[in-house]
């Protein structure tokens, strides 16, 4: 019986070998992509949209998702690096890559005629192996040591945008995290980043407390006000428009006057309302018109308007302020403290920082650079390091860099695939190979050559030096603590553990079956999807 007969026309199937092969080849190539970004020495990608708008990046993540990528396995792959970027922040390229080599590697046992599910059983074997040995061999830090956390934070960010500054912006993002940081506890959510273009990267800067890209809305307002007393409120302090809002039919001239009248005087004895609470900065969520600017100006309230629900929330953590949703409701202890509020120019236009005094339960990293790429680019290495040095007070664990614990871990699961009986072990030393892959990557990525690093690394390792791994400031094979390059324990981890289940889930697979979308991704006759990575052309 055909396909045909039971499954409708419109269904493609690839079965067996081909399926395995057909996705083992899209991962290797999702691999192959994000490959020559790692590392401070890998390269950015450019990539351009379909409306033309540009991202120039470094960052695994953003790379595999910009891609639009079709084919069903290589999603797979991306979701691996989407699942790192959630959980720690950073690492997205490593574990994409270790899926697609564990993957690579697979095929060279499918060769050999081992059943994918051993693969797969060796694999796990190997993974939960690797995760034990992981944990033992990372090295415990006390959470307030702010000088591994910086070094945390410049390994992230060593040859992305950041890089020149790395310095300022580890002491930033410490601090940073430090700052949010409650009872052990550390929400990104209370880390705002905001970006203005002109001035240089260097002129980033964190402001305890929150930056609005807003200016007060009329100058008459004063420009800085010490001592704010904050209110928020989510309604708007505007006239109704008579015409649109409400359904009463007026006759006369002086009956609209009238009507006018009435809602001047309610925003009068609104804003005198506001005011008599000793409110002298105000943040509001919707409109606040020509008129009740004016009143606010008088009064010398400092007033901002159509202010996002986020940023609303975020004021209110940092100066301890409630949202007003109905004013007849307030009293004066619904509004927030800040230090100090101001408005301060930038290249083009002005802003708003509510400042706290050192701490702040929000902590804001204002980004400059010269254009949208740069800022942008700055941001997703922010981002990386954040995460990182968040991961590693969370979890107090921090393992060496430049390939070197990939090279420990590898080495020692290879002495235990010794002791393993059966066909899995051949998976399981597969496994061990595959983590070089990224030691030879970093070495490559640099113009060096793989093979000799990758010989030197595992020399060393062989003699008991376990931090020993490739310093990529001096090009050369050393101690990874003492030159400082120094990782979270948590990337590595789920690095791993979300590599092996792709891996697995993908060796597993032995038949795809596609509903025929309308134009796009259907199979040719060799069983390949011939558009799957079509945004590559
Ligand atoms: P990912 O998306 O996986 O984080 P990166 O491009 O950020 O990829 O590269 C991370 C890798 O670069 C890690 O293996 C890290 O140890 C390594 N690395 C960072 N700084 C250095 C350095 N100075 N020398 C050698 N390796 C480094
Ligand atoms: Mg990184």
């Amino acid at each position: 019986m055909k396909t045909g007969e039971i499954m409708p026309e419109s269904i493609n199937r690839v079965i067996g070998k081909d399926a395995q092969r057909n996705n083992i080849f899209a991962a290797k190539m999702i691999s192959e992509v994000v490959k020559t970004t790692l590392g401070p020495r890998g390269m950015d990608k450019m990539l351009v949209s379909d409306n033309g708008d540009i991202i120039v990046t470094n960052d695994g993540v953003t790379i595999l998702t910009e891609m639009q990528i079709e084919h069903p396995a290589a999603k797979m792959m991306v979701e691996i690096a989407k699942t790192q970027e959630s959980e720690v922040g950073d690492g997205t390229t490593t574990s994409v890559m270790l899926a697609g080599k564990l993957l690579e590697n697979a095929e060279r046992l499918l060769d050999q005629k081992i059943h994918p599910t051993i693969i797969s059983k060796g694999y796990r074997i190997a993974s939960e192996k690797v995760q034990e040995i992981l944990k033992d061999i990372s090295i415990e830090i006390t959470s307030d040591n702010e000088n591994v956390l910086r070094q945390i934070a410049m390994t992230a960010m060593t040859g992305k945008g950041a890089e020149d500054s790395k310095e300022t912006f580890a002491d930033i993002l410490v601090k940073c995290v430090k700052g949010v940081q409650e009872d052990g506890k550390i929400d990104m959510n209370n880390i705002k980043i905001e970006k203005v273009i002109g001035e240089k990267i260097q002129d980033t800067e964190l402001i305890p407390g929150v930056v609005l890209l807003k200016e007060r809305i009329s100058k008459d307002m004063p420009p800085k006000i010490s001592d704010a007393r904050v209110l928020l409120i989510d309604f708007p302090l505007e006239l109704k428009n008579p015409e649109i809002e409400t359904k009463i039919s007026i006759s006369s001239h002086s009956e609209l006057q009238n009507l006018i009248n009435e809602e001047e005087n309610a925003i009068k004895e609104m804003v005198e309302k506001i005011s008599s609470t000793g409110c002298n900065a105000l943040f509001c969520q919707k409109g606040i018109d020509d008129f009740a600017k004016y009143l606010l100006a008088k009064k010398g309230i400092y007033a901002c308007r159509r202010v996002g629900r986020n940023d609303l929330e975020k004021i209110s953590k940092a100066t301890n302020s409630r949202i007003i949703s109905n004013l007849s409701e307030i009293a004066s202890k619904d509004l927030g403290y800040a230090k100090k509020i101001e408005e301060v120019k930038q290249t083009d236009d002005y802003v708003t920082y509510i400042k706290e005094e050192e701490n702040s339960k929000i902590m804001t990293i204002l980004i400059r650079g010269g254009t949208v790429h740069v800022v942008d680019e700055i941001e997703r290495a922010i981002m990386d390091g954040l995460g990182d040095i968040s991961s590693a007070i969370n979890t107090k664990l921090v393992v060496c860099g430049g390939g070197a614990i990939e090279a420990e871990l590898s080495k020692r699961l290879k002495e235990f695939s010794s002791k393993i009986t059966g066909r899995e072990r051949l998976a399981v030393y597969e496994f061990a190979n595959a983590l070089e892959f990224i030691p030879t990557t970093l070495a490559e990525n640099a113009g060096l050559d793989p093979i000799d690093i990758l010989t030197e690394i595992k020399r060393r390792h062989d003699t008991g030096e376990i931090n020993a791994g490739l310093n990529l400031f001096t090009n050369k094979v050393e101690n990874m603590l003492e030159a400082k390059i120094i990782e979270p324990y948590k990337i590595k981890s789920q690095a791993i553990s979300s590599a092996t289940d792709v891996a697995t889930m993908i060796l597993r697979i032995d038949d795809i079956i596609l509903s025929k979308p309308q134009n796009k991704g259907k199979m040719n006759d060799t069983g390949n999807m011939p558009d799957f990575m079509s945004s590559l052309n």
